[in-house]
């Protein structure tokens, strides 16, 4: 049902994309070869109106969709060359570049971009003009009937991983890899990864990742998810002083909220990224502002329409209490355009409430994809009961929070689990096809076969319908000054 809707919005949406690939050759040549042999102009404008409605009927709605194998870079010192989170205020980078998990000699960065450049192959074969039966063909083991048509072109966020010896020689061996924009050697601030993937407006985003170990209860595949603002807010005010009442979050579908350690409960780690979110200071136990752990602007930090109006570091420097730049949870005011975006329904639509109950669109499409990758393992004849969508990893997580698409976010396994390593070395095409039919899905929806297994996805398309703003443009479209 919300696949037509979906493909009547999508055929407005798209038709620029459409004629980009399958018309304007054809197009310009025809018109080049009329005005060469000086044929009339009007036979020429007869051309210009019937083209684009000849082409309707072969017109499929297209998706731009992000592939993003997690690190790839050099966990080198020192970090004021090599780091990440480049902050303009201080001029210098405020963290280490994360290199992701190692064991014996497994390395997540690697894995988990085997893994993305086989779903992007996959994928390859529903891009514009592209072989789509090889794809059709593929869904037949997971689905009956006739599937929607569409196009999807699909981008990865990065190349391939880098070792330290090729990182050696280089001046900036982390530069391709950078979550957040950097100065390059002449100082010119240059996009890091959140910007690129911003820049190009997919509709999804699907990080892959895979961690060492993991705790106990976090078994299978886990989704890493931010939660909507309205949990976040109601944390600022109760570290502002009003309401003694936790309940907001201890009733919450929220309350597992990440432990980084356990000498501190997960209400007091949810109100130490809660100051983390709205001033950039953590919070030391005793709830005091922690004046030296400064992780600067995150949203200042890229290259899109949210970050504050140039020369904001003047006004930042100060952090003049009542404003956005306010150095504790008690002085700090959110205003300004993140703020804005940040308590917009299309934030809500992605990170609230959703066909999970919570986590909106972002958890949605990290479990339904996860449910695809255990249904793909199983009709390969890989069944486990240790293989299943797992618990939820809740913080504010630098990807799922600014990208501005659907974000999918997923910790395959973990490599301290011989399960799990087994699965992530010997298992990459299989785990490949269930993201590419679980993002074929997401994006149309897919009546699952098997609707008794434990796991079976739900096989209903996200709405993209609710992402269309007032002037006509998408939230996905949005997010960069044209
Ligand atoms: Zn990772």
């Amino acid at each position: 049902m919300s696949g037509n809707v979906d493909i009547v919005f999508h055929i407005m949406l798209n038709r620029l994309e459409i004629i980009r690939y399958h018309v304007i050759e054809c197009y310009f040549s025809i018109l080049d070869t009329l005005v060469r042999r000086a044929v009339l102009i009007p036979l020429g404008m007869v051309f210009l109106v019937m083209i684009p409605s000849m082409m309707n009927r072969e017109e499929f709605p297209t998706f731009r969709i992000v592939i993003d194998p997690g690190h790839g870079g050099v966990g080198k010192q020192p970090m004021s060359v090599h780091g990440d989170r480049y902050d303009t205020l201080t001029g210098r980078y405020l963290d280490v570049f994360k290199e992701g998990a190692e064991r014996r000699g497994l390395k997540e960065s690697v894995i988990v971009y085997s893994i993305a450049r086989k779903t992007e192959k996959i994928l390859r074969s529903l891009a514009p003009g592209a072989d789509h039966d090889r794809f059709y063909q593929l869904l037949e083991k997971y689905a009956d009937g006739v599937p929607v048509k569409i196009n999807v072109i699909t981008k990865l966020s990065r190349g391939k991983s880098i070792t330290w010896e090729e990182a050696d020689g280089m001046e900036d061996p982390n530069a391709p890899f950078r979550l957040f924009d950097y100065p390059d050697a002449q100082g010119i601030i240059r996009h890091g990864r959140i910007s690129r993937i911003n820049a190009f407006k997919p509709q999804l985003v699907v990080s892959l990742h895979l961690a060492l170990s993991g705790p106990r209860d976090y078994e299978g595949m886990n989704p890493v998810i931010t939660p909507p603002y309205d949990l976040l807010r109601a944390g600022l005010d109760y570290l502002q002083g009003r309401g003694e009442d936790r309940g907001f979050f201890w009733n919450s579908p929220y309350s597992d909220w990440f432990i980084e350690d356990t000498s501190r409960s997960a209400f007091s780690w949810f109100l130490n990224d809660t100051s983390l979110y709205f001033t950039g200071y953590p919070l030391r136990r005793n709830r005091k502002v922690d004046l030296s752990g400064f992780k600067g602007y995150r949203f200042n930090m890229l290259d899109w329409a949210y970050a504050s109006s140039e020369g904001w570091e003047n006004a930042a420097r100060h952090h003049i209490p009542s404003s956005r730049y306010a150095q504790t949870p008690r002085a700090v005011v959110p205003e300004g355009k993140f703020w804005k975006r940040e308590r917009s329904p299309h934030e809500s639509f992605r990170r609230g409430g959703g066909e999970e109950g919570f986590g909106g669109d972002n958890a949605y499409a990290s479990y339904e994809i996860i449910r695809y990758i255990c249904l793909s393992l199983r009709l390969h004849g890989d069944d486990s009961r240790s293989q299943k969508p797992g618990k939820s990893y809740i913080s504010v997580w630098i990807m799922p929070l600014h990208v501005n698409a659907v974000s999918a976010f997923i910790e395959l396994g973990y490599l301290n689990r011989r399960r799990d390593r087994l699965l992530l070395t010997r298992k990459q095409d299989e785990i490949a096809e269930g993201i590419a039919v679980g993002i074929f899905s997401l994006l149309t929806g897919l009546e699952p076969r098997d609707k008794n297994y434990t796991h079976a996805p739900r096989g209903k398309g996200i709405d993209f319908t609710k992402y269309k703003m007032p002037e006509g443009k998408t939230y996905f479209e949005a997010v960069v000054n044209d």
